[in-house]
Parts: structure tokens; sequence; C-alpha cells
């Protein structure tokens, strides 16, 4: 009975997952399908589980090695647990010698996604610049309806390139025209003695201490419009 040697073998070693996307290259620029933050972000999650497979993997080598070691010792060979290599200038330890019998990968592969991230970083502006881009021609399509319905007309009191302007211009004027003769708070207030504020129309505000005038912001559906000193 003793004479049976149990079977010792090195597990098999853990595969790196595949990108989820395809890579080409066109012009020299790096062009990726089906790359979405998501399908980064699963491939990341499924690289640290190959990550965590990898130090198993090496950990049962380890294992499987010591085991060997463990049995040729049991059986006589060698007494003492070390071995000389022949051509080797020095003794090493039975247990890396049989650890070196098995697969040599001592490291897993790395995550190499920086083209990838940059590509995204990348698709994201455009993506933002395109928006801006729809925003604005969004805007000025209702800066024309909203000043056709005031009456103005095309080519002559505005065309599409000054219409948001155009529009905001007659919201704050009729704002402005709301405010005027009455006493208004404005941005800079900080007169040396007590003071109701600007009336909208005179240069300065009732004590006379600041130069105010009207600072317009905003779109016409979001006009901002408020007093200033300056
Ligand atoms: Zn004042």
């Amino acid at each position: 009975m003793s004479d049976v040697v149990p079977m010792l073998s090195f597990p098999a070693k853990p595969k790196p997952p595949k990108k989820p996307w395809t890579s080409s290259m066109h012009m020299g620029v790096h062009m990726f399908q089906d790359l979405s933050q998501e399908s980064l972000e699963e491939y990341k999650a499924e690289f640290k589980e190959y990550e965590k497979a990898f130090i198993k993997w090496m950990n049962e080598c380890n294992e499987v090695a010591t085991l060997a070691a463990r049995m040729l010792i049991s059986r006589g060979f060698p007494d003492s647990g070390i071995v000389r290599i022949a051509g080797s200038a020095r003794n090493q330890d039975l247990v890396k010698i049989l650890r070196g019998c098995g697969p040599m990968q001592t490291s897993a592969e790395s995550l190499w996604v920086a083209e990838e991230e940059r590509w995204l970083r990348e698709s994201v502006c455009r993506e933002n610049e395109n928006k801006s881009i729809r925003d604005k021609t969004a805007l000025r399509d209702r800066a024309i309806k909203f000043l056709l319905e005031r009456g103005k007309v095309y080519g002559i009191d505005f065309v599409a390139e000054d219409a948001p302007q155009k529009a905001l211009d007659i919201v704050a004027s009729e704002i402005i025209d709301k405010r005027s003769g009455q006493w208004n708070s404005f941005s800079g207030q900080n007169c040396e003695e007590p003071c109701s504020g600007w009336d909208g129309i005179a240069r300065r505000c009732k004590c006379g201490n600041r130069r105010v005038s009207w600072t317009i912001e905003g779109t016409f559906e979001s006009p901002s419009v408020y007093g200033e000193a300056y």
C-alpha cells in the first residue's frame, strides 16, 4: 500500500477577462466599439476577480509544491529537505524547486485601459459640446418664435444670429420699466448713510453715494436684471 502515490498536479492558471469591446485604429486614432462607462466598469470588476483568482492560484501552486516536497521527504528523499542542484552554486529549498516544475508566471497580467479611459473622457467632451450647440440652436429658435409673436419682423428687426439678444433686450426693458420710479436695492449698495436705494433712472442712488446702472444677464426666458454700482 505504501507504494500508492497520490496524484498531484498544478491547477489551471486563471485567464484574464476579455475586453467586452473591440478596438481598431482609424487614421492613427483608437476607435472603440461597444465601449461605454458601464462596460468599462464591468470589465474592471471582472479584472479584480481575475486578480483575486490569480493570487488564489499562486497559493494553490505553492501548496501542491509543498505537498510534493512532503511526500518526497516522507519517502526518504532527501533526508534534510534540502537538495543541491547540479551546477547551482547554492542550495535551494525543495519546495521552490518543485514549484518551478509548474507554470512559471508569478504576477497577474496588468489592467491596461488608459486608451479606453481617454477615449471615454474625450467622448464626454464631444457630447457636451454637441449638447451646448443643440441648446444654443433651440434657444435661438424659441427666441425667433418669441420675437415674431411680439410683432417683430425677421430680416428687419432681427436675424437668427441676434434673436436671443434681441429677445432678452425686450424682456429686460419691460422689467426695467416696471422697476423704474421705485426704490430698488442694488448690487454693491454700501452707502455710508442709510440709503433707500436706486430709482432705476438716475445716475446715482438716493443718497448720492454710488453711481448705479442696470446689468442684464441670462436669457429672455430666465433673465437677470438688477442695478449694480460701478
Ligand atoms: Zn446710496
